[in-house]
């Protein structure tokens, strides 16, 4: 069975990187018909941000890519909070002290701090000596008695534990040769974050360990442990990193790559699936416009590379465009964008609103549909620009004398076109009749007449094109706009 987690630390919201590291567990999951499954890793209680483990699950569900089993959702493997896990961990470390795999270790913080002074002053890399290794076990069980503060190591094995990596091939990192022996349990009775993960992976029946290449390190240390526990490692999969276009680091402290800041501007969970995954590799091709339906199908870890994953967020509203086109031409999707539409407007206008129709479901709807592959968000439709579909406008005489002097004659011949215009007209077709009704007058520009037009329906001097401005109104709401131009 393909069992996949993804493994947050709740020490910050879920960013950019982390959200791509999900969808890879959860394309993976899906195409082999497994489970996906979220924990946290939340054993560094000093670290903890509120509200970030309870917003991690959100993103995810509103991203698409829900857990199929959670902290929140439950399974038959939990809990899925390390937190909640503790007796796991030490019941675990106590194995490996008794099959004499880890040992207690009582060096003190300053000592600690010494050994590492000493490495950096003649240029070495800081590493634990060992020293506790060596205590007989006589003296171990004087200090525990005598209550010494302590934590737990892992005794590291010489050699390669020689592995292959789904995406980056064999590795084989002598890790004894490089690092002192690695905390396994901290003096508060917390477990660190390698003991902690490879419990949780080997009791969650965790079949592929897909996560971000950083750790890929410590992966060899991860099998030592395996081995000594007599367990049988998942496979491992380490995942390039996501980085700007520039090359440069994908900050976490730049607020703007949070899922959540993403979901406020506006952004589809669609177009944020899209763009992670575009940029980097994995798919039998590359395309813009793919929906989760087809990530699934499309992808193949074969083809991941080694290279960091480069995002051009810049081409996000392009991404954002596709996919609000997407979603306007789907009948389910389209009605829940009314909704969220509604909403925007509704806050955006409440008191200037005069006409309850422009809130309908038909006339929203039909709004959509002529500014669809436009706009590359909702939060557009409610911008200025926009704002003669909801309102009406306020323009003054001045501005219409600055114009023609005929305003008059053109405002009759709207109405007189709006009394004929049938429901359905195109955009096009009523292009052409503006056109020949510019032709009616006698003193004044087809531009101007067209300014003309624009004002009194909007009030302003860009926007749509005249001909759309009106198809979006009804015809009474725009004869109800021209005459004004009577009086
Ligand atoms: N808690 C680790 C992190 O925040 C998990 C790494 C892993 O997936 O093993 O990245």
């Amino acid at each position: 069975d393909v069992r996949v987690r993804f493994a947050p630390s709740p020490t910050g919201f879920l960013h950019l990187g982390g959200l791509r590291t999900a969808l890879y567990n959860y394309i993976f999951a899906k195409k082999h018909g497994g489970t996906f499954i979220l924990r946290l890793e939340d054993t560094d209680q000093s670290r903890l941000v509120q509200g970030a483990a309870d917003s991690i699950e959100d993103m995810l569900e509103w991203a698409g890519i829900p857990p199929d089993e959670s902290p929140r959702r439950g399974g038959p493997l939990g809990p899925y909070k390390q937190s909640q896990r503790l007796d796991l961990y030490s019941r675990t470390a106590q194995q490996l002290v008794e099959s004499q795999h880890a040992y207690y270790c009582f060096c003190s913080p300053q000592r600690l701090e010494l050994l590492k002074k000493e490495a950096l002053r003649v240029g070495q890399t800081p590493r634990y000596d060992n020293r506790c290794r060596h205590l007989q076990a006589e003296q171990v069980q004087e200090k525990l008695v005598q209550g010494q503060p302590h934590v737990i190591r892992f005794r590291l094995e010489e050699g390669v534990e020689a592995f292959q990596d789904l995406i980056f091939g064999w590795n084989r990192h002598e890790v004894a040769q490089v690092e002192g022996d690695p905390v396994v349990m901290k003096a508060d009775g917390f477990p660190t974050y390698h003991l902690a993960n490879i419990v949780d992976d080997h009791y969650m029946k965790i079949s592929h360990v897909l996560r971000g290449s950083e750790w890929l390190i410590s992966t060899s240390k991860h099998l030592l442990m395996y081995r000594a526990l007599g367990w049988q490692p998942p496979t491992f999969g380490h995942l390039p990193l996501l980085m700007n276009k520039d090359g440069s680091k994908l900050s976490k402290r730049q607020g703007d790559i949070f899922i959540e800041s993403f979901r406020r501007d506006g952004v589809l969970p669609e177009a944020l699936l899209d763009i992670t995954t575009n940029c980097g590799s994995g798919f039998t091709t590359n395309r813009m416009g793919r929906r989760i339906e087809e990530l699934i199908s499309e992808f193949n870890p074969a083809k991941i590379t080694t290279h960091s994953a480069l995002i051009d967020l810049e081409k996000l509203p392009v991404f954002n465009r596709i996919h609000l086109q997407k979603q306007i031409e789907n009948e389910e999707q389209c009605h829940l964008l009314v909704k969220d539409l509604r909403e925007q407007i509704l806050q955006a206008y409440t008191a200037e609103i005069q006409e309850r129709e422009v809130l309908h479901e038909d006339y929203i709807k039909r709004v959509l549909q002529l500014r669809k592959g436009h706009i590359t968000s909702l939060k557009e439709l409610v911008q200025p620009t926009y704002s003669y579909l909801w309102v009406r406008p306020s323009f003054s005489s001045q501005q219409v004398a600055a114009l023609t002097s005929e305003a008059h004659l053109i405002a009759s011949l709207v109405l007189k076109l709006m009394e004929e215009r049938e429901e359905k007209l195109s955009v096009e077709e009523l292009g052409k009749d503006l056109k020949m009704l510019a032709k009616k007058t006698k003193a004044t520009k087809y531009r101007d007449v067209m300014k003309l037009l624009r004002l009194t329906i909007s009030g302003l001097q860009q926007g749509p094109s005249v001909a759309e401005m009106m198809v979006s109104l009804s015809p009474a709401e725009v004869s109800h706009r021209f005459q004004k131009l009577l009086q």
